[in-house]
C-alpha cells in the first residue's frame, strides 16, 4: 500500500515515514522544506535502509500533486504539511490561512480528482480552546484563540463538509497533545528554527548550553505546583498511531475524530525535574509571568483511540527523555 505523506520532512512527519518504512508500506512524501531540510529523509533511509520517494513541492501546486496521483497509485494521504507556530500565525495571520486552509482545499480536490478519498489529517488539542474539565474526550465543545488554532478547526470543518457531499471519503482527524521525544537512533529529532517555542525543545536547548535559562511562564496555575500541566505524548507513539488510523480507514469509517494523547498530565516543574534526573544535566529555570493565551491544564482521555484503534502511548517520560536528551546531546545544532 502506498501513503502520500505531505510535510513528511518535518518533525512528527519523519518519525511517521519512519515507522511506514519499517511495517513496509510504500511511502512518497512531498515537501517544500519551508521549516525542514531534506536531511532528515537521508537520515529516514539510513534508518530504515529504504528509500524514500521525496519531491519538494508545495501543497498548494495542483498540477504537480495531480502528477503525483497519476504516476503513483495511491491509497491513502497522511496530511501533516502546515505552519504551526502559534505567535507567528498571530502576526501573519493570512499566511497561516492561505498555506494551511487553502493547502488542505487544493490537496482534497487534487484526491477528488484523482479518486483518493482517504486521509488522516493533523489537527490539534488546540481545537479544545480553554477546555471546562480534564481529561477531555472528543466530544468536547471547540473553540480556537489564535488563528493557527482556527485553522486547524476550520480544516476539521471543510473535512466534515467534503464528508457529508460524498460519503466515499474516509477522513481520520488526529487530535495531538504534546509531541516530545525522538527516535531511538539519536539521528532524527525536533529541530525547531531560532528560539524555541515549546518547553521540551527550550529544556534540551539549556541543558545542551544553548540557551541560559528557563522562564517557566507562571506559577500560579490552578494545577498542582502551580505551573501549567500537559499531556507530553513521545514522538513514535504518536506516529504508530497514523499507522493505525491508516488501518481504521480501510474500514470505511465516514468521518471519524481521536485524541491523541497518554491520558497523563505533567507540569512543567515536573519536566524539568525529570529531564535533569535523566541527563544529569542542570536546568536553570526562573518563574516568569504567564504567556498570553495559555491554559492551566489539558490533557487528553485517549480511552476512545485505545478502544476504536487498538492503540495506546506506550513510552513513559523517563523515555521521552532519554530520547529528546540523546537526539539533542548529539545533534547540538539540530540537522
Ligand atoms: P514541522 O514544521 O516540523 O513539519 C511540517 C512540515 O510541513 C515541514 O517540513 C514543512 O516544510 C512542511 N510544509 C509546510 N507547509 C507546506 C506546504 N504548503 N507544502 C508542502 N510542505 C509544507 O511540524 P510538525 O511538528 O511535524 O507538525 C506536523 C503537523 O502536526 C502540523 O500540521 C502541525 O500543525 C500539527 N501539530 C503539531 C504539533 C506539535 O506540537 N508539533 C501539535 C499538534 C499538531
Ligand atoms: N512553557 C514554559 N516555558 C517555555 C515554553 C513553555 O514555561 O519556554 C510552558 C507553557 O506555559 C505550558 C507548557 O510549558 O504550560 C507547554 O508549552 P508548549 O508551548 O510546549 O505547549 P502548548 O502550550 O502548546 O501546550
Amino acid at each position: 500500500m502506498k501513503i502520500l505523506v505531505t510535510g513528511g520532512a518535518g518533525y512528527i512527519g519523519s518519525h511517521t515515514v519512519v515507522e511506514l518504512l519499517e511495517t513496509d508500506y510504500e511511502v512518497v512524501v512531498i515537501d517544500n522544506l519551508s521549516n525542514s531540510s531534506e536531511e532528515p529523509l537521508r537520515r529516514v533511509e539510513q534508518i530504515t535502509g529504504k528509500s524514500v520517494d521525496f519531491i519538494q513541492g508545495n501543497i498548494l501546486d495542483g498540477e504537480l500533486l495531480d502528477q503525483i496521483f497519476s504516476q503513483d497509485k495511491i491509497d491513502s494521504v497522511i496530511h501533516f504539511a502546515g505552519l504551526k507556530a502559534v505567535g507567528e500565525s498571530v502576526q501573519i495571520p493570512l499566511k497561516y490561512y492561505e498555506n494551511n486552509i487553502s493547502g488542505t482545499v487544493v490537496l482534497c480536490e487534487a484526491m477528488a480528482r484523482n479518486g483518493v478519498k482517504n486521509i488522516v489529517f493533523s489537527s490539534s488539542a488546540t481545537v479544545y480552546g480553554d477546555p471546562h474539565a480534564v481529561p477531555i474526550t472528543e466530544n468536547f465543545p471547540t473553540s480556537a484563540t489564535n488563528p493557527y488554532g482556527r485553522s486547524k478547526l476550520f480544516i476539521e470543518e471543510i473535512l466534515r463538509d467534503i464528508y457529508v457531499s460524498d460519503n466515499d471519503w474516509n477522513i481520520a482527524l488526529l487530535r495531538y497533545f504534546n509531541p516530545v521525544g525522538a527516535h531511538k537512533s539519536g539521528r532524527i529529532g525536533e529541530d525547531p528554527n531560532g528560539i524555541p517555542n515549546n518547553l521540551m525543545p527550550f529544556i534540551s536547548q539549556v541543558a545542551v548550553g544553548k540557551l541560559p535559562l528557563l522562564s517557566v511562564f507562571g506559577d500560579d496555575y490552578d494545577t498542582h505546583d502551580g505551573t501549567g500541566v500537559r499531556d507530553y505524548i513521545h514522538v513514535v507513539d504518536l506516529s504508530q498511531g497514523h499507522l493505525k488510523a491508516v488501518e481504521r480507514l480501510q474500514d470505511n469509517p465516514g468521518i471519524v475524530t481521536y485524541n491523541l494523547g497518554t491520558g497523563k498530565g505533567y507540569s512543567v516543574l515536573e519536566m524539568v525535574e525529570a529531564f535533569k534526573n535523566i541527563s544529569g544535566k542542570d536546568v536553570p529555570y526562573k518563574i516568569v509571568e504567564r504567556r498570553p493565551g495559555d491554559i492551566a491544564s489539558c490533557y487528553a482521555d485517549p480511552s476512545y483511540a485505545a478502544k476504536e484503534l487498538g492503540w495506546k502511548a506506550e513510552r513513559g517520560i523517563d523515555e521521552m527523555m532519554e530520547d529528546a536528551w540523546r537526539w539533542q546531546s548529539q545533534n547540538p545544532q539540530g540537522y
